[in-house]
């Protein structure tokens, strides 16, 4: 270390600034001296700071060190301790770019770096280690000790520091006794060091099996590792089950032989054991750490440990295994970052910082020289246009390996289907004759089923059946129908619950203006699930049916417990939300059933068109992956709607060809930007008038900024939630520049926090 340097005076140490982790929006962050006594402080350091006048403990991340004094020197002061945890400076410098573009305080983006296991130190201990201090015996050992001393010599330097029952095992001893005793000659010396120890969770791998490459493939892999090394962008458009994932695996593989790292995303729902064991099983050899919420806290920093050590090459996980900590510094250069499923909403964080992790992929490989590759059956348009402008390298598997063939999907119009069963069912069936008598031929014949309905509960709505008195059921606190849970431990009845604000109660039994006995309507699972019993009671009866949703599935582990025994074939009807729409890979797969197609389709949102066709071609895509051919049947109201019709048809370019000129015409995104503003409060008065006073600001920027359109304040299409109601503001521009433009003058004007009351979201995927 150099002695002092211009800016530390001896005795105190040097002056860093520190970003706290709090919604404070101050990018600059604040100053202390980082006395020397905590050892040296770099940028990306954790720190325990004091913080106001009572120095209540806060955290933050040192930005800036060897900085000069902004404040009276006497008033700068010195930092508690260094948290044992740092950061690679490429992660502050992508902190820093989300805290601009998603207009969020930059300590909310640092804070999302690390995920809490790791911050918290769960699982870590300090363990006792022995080194060689490098003296020899003056005189001569004892026996035993004698020959222990000889083995130890003998071992190579690397060994050490080892943990004395190791060392006893490597050097044949039976007991620790020769250890104890070099110990106190001081031959050896005892220090301690700092390990994440948890229960065992070697991922496992499954033993690859060498697939040759299909021309298509070949093709694909050659182009996009033309240009590793540099910072690319890749989309790869591959029909469900055309073996995208070997393209990925083929491509980490050159990654990996540049020396170089990669993170591979996944959703969380399809991060199954079954596709983690095909990445661990070919790479076992550089490390493979796993992100996930199924691990627990000591497993989640034990794998985060491993990247930032560099034991693990590659991190596969969820959304927030963007931020796997490959430092360049360390000997551990991102590669390659793929975005499986691109499309996925889930990548979508909803809450602070609120980013979209293809989006900051793209942003992280750009500030580190990496390569993206993007992949999905079903491409966001977002993604689609920019591969259409030239902005991304687009690359094409039109066909399933193998020769199978892509199913055939009928779609039943329920209008007929009801007027079909008008005369034997007492209520509406929600399986139609068509699906029913296909079910039952598939069971018969020994295949499996998905049946898909994106709904939970029993029944959406609950209401008076008096149109004329036309009370329906609606939370207290929030703006949305109430949803209809039967229960298993009450026999009649069950509760109502809210989706939004998870407020319950018993179902009501009359109409409270009218008494009128209530109805319901809007099936969900629930309800479909005691159809199938009906409907086929030997299937139920024999545990082969299940149903996954939410309220079935508490954790992770229920959930791939579930797929194992669908894979097993141990369960024949799988019927769920879209949770079963996903990348699932299962070859005995013969019917796929959608029960309702237009559960999204009416939606006020202008990605209805776009969300109904990605559903239903992902799920679509789950039948027929063996040679036995597969057979889908969608059930809908609206069979000549294009989402539906061209899904059914598998033509995904048709399909976003013309929404995309849908969205020209009307100037949504993508081919325009939106940020979206919600202002929320108990008082609809006080929202109203906070974000009034946002859109007269946003008229100050017009006058400038004559591109940039505003809409609203207007009530949200969910105009309450947990009691407070939410204002909304769009922005739209053509071009990102006029959106950015416009949020920082808000910013500056403390017109857009990310606090309790207003929220920004930057590219918003959710408008309801
Ligand atoms: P996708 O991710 O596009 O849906 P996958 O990569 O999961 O498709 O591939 C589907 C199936 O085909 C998997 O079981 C995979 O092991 C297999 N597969 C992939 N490529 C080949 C190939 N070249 N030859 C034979 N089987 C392959
Ligand atoms: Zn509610
Ligand atoms: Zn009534």
């Amino acid at each position: 270390m150099t002695p002092t340097s211009l800016f530390e005076s001896e005795a105190d140490g040097a002056l860093v600034r520190v970003v706290l982790e709090r919604g404070i929006d101050s990018p600059e962050g604040l100053t202390y001296r980082a006395p020397k006594s905590i050892g040296a402080v770099q940028v990306g350091d954790r720190v325990e700071a004091p913080l106001g006048r009572h120095d209540r403990r806060a955290t933050g991340y040192v930005v800036e060190v060897n900085v000069e004094a902004d404040i009276d020197v006497s008033r700068i002061k010195p930092l508690r301790r260094l948290t044992g945890l740092r950061l690679p400076i490429s992660l502050i410098r992508l902190s820093r770019w989300m805290s601009g573009y998603y207009c969020c305080p930059l300590g909310m983006a640092l804070s999302a770096m690390a995920p809490g296991a790791v911050k918290h130190g769960v699982g870590r201990r300090r363990i006792a280690v022995l080194t060689r201090t490098g003296k020899r015996p003056v005189e001569k050992l004892p026996k035993q000790t004698g020959a222990a001393w000889d083995a130890i010599v003998a071992l190579p330097d690397e060994e050490f520091p080892i943990e004395p029952r190791e060392l006893a095992l490597r050097i044949s001893a039976p007991t620790l006794g020769p250890i104890n005793r070099l110990v106190k000659l001081g031959l050896l010396e005892r220090g301690e060091r700092e390990i994440v120890r948890t229960a065992s969770d070697e991922p496992v791998g499954e033993t690859p099996s060498l697939v040759t490459l299909t021309e298509a493939q070949r093709a694909v892999i050659d182009s996009i590792t033309a240009d590793l090394g540099q910072f690319a962008s890749h989309l790869l458009y591959g029909v469900t089950g055309s073996g995208k994932t070997e393209v990925y695996i083929r491509v980490l593989e050159q990654v990996i032989a540049r020396g170089e790292c990669a993170i591979v995303l996944v959703p969380e729902i399809s991060l199954t054991p079954q596709t983690v064991a095909r990445f661990v099983g070919r790479f076992r050899e550089v490390g493979v750490a796993v992100l996930h919420s199924g691990l627990t806290a000591s497993q989640r920093h034990q794998h985060w440990m491993r990247i930032a050590s560099g034991e693990a090459r590659i991190a596969i996980g969820a959304r927030s295994a963007l931020f796997a900590p490959f430092d360049e510094a360390m000997g551990s250069k991102l590669g390659l970052i793929i975005v499986d499923e691109e499309h996925d909403s889930a990548y979508k964080q909803e809450d602070v910082p609120r980013h979209h992790a293809r989006d900051v992929a793209l942003k992280r490989a750009q500030l580190e020289g990496a390569t993206v590759l993007l992949g999905s059956a079903t491409p966001s348009l977002e993604s689609w246009r920019n591969a259409m402008e030239g902005r991304y390298r687009l690359h094409e598997l039109t066909e399933r390996v193998g020769g199978a063939k892509l199913p055939a999907v009928r779609i039943v119009d329920l209008a007929d289907e009801l007027r079909e069963d008008a005369t034997n069912a007492t209520r509406l069936a929600m399986l139609g004759p068509t699906l029913r008598r296909s079910l039952r031929s598939t069971l018969d014949a020994g295949g499996q089923s998905i049946l898909l309905l994106n709904r939970r509960g029993w029944a959406s709505y609950i209401c008076c059946p008096d149109h004329r008195c036309g009370w329906t059921l609606t939370c207290d606190e929030c703006d949305v129908t109430m949803v209809y849970h039967r229960s298993r431990e009450l026999p009649i009845g069950g509760v109502v619950r809210c989706h939004h604000c998870l407020a319950e109660r018993k179902l009501p039994g009359q109409c409270p203006v009218c008494a009128r006995r209530v109805t319901t309507f809007g099936a969900g699972t629930q309800r479909v699930e005691e159809e199938l019993t009906h409907l086929f009671p030997e299937v139920a009866a024999a545990g082969e049916m299940l149903r996954i949703d939410g309220d079935t599935m508490r954790s992770a582990k229920d959930y791939f417990e579930a797929l194992g025994a669908f894979a097993d074939g141990k369960v024949r009807v799988l019927l769920g939300t879209q949770m079963i729409a996903k990348g699932l890979d299962f070859p005995g797969v013969e019917l796929v059933g959608v029960i309702n197609a237009d559960t999204a389709i009416n939606l006020p949102d202008f990605r209805a068109a776009e969300r109904t066709f990605q559903l239903v071609s992902q799920v679509a895509g789950r039948a027929g992956r063996s040679t036995r051919a597969g057979r889908v049947i969608v059930q809908t109201f609206n069979p000549d709607h294009p989402s539906i019709t061209l899904a059914a048809k598998h033509d995904y370019k048709t399909f976003a060809r013309e929404e995309l000129a849908v969205r020209e015409r009307s100037q949504l995104p993508p081919v325009t930007r939106m940020a979206r503003i919600v202002v929320r409060h108990e008082h609809y008065e006080n929202a109203m008038k906070i974000a009034r006073g946002i859109a007269t600001a946003l008229e100050a920027v017009r006058a400038h900024r004559s591109s940039l359109r505003v809409r609203g304040p207007m009530p949200c299409p969910i105009s309450r939630i947990g009691g407070r109601h939410r204002i909304a503001i769009e922005l739209i521009a053509p071009d990102v520049g006029t959106i950015q433009a416009a949020l920082t003058a808000l910013r500056n004007q403390g017109l857009a926090k990310s606090d309790a009351t207003t929220a920004v979201d930057v590219d918003p995927i959710a408008l309801l």
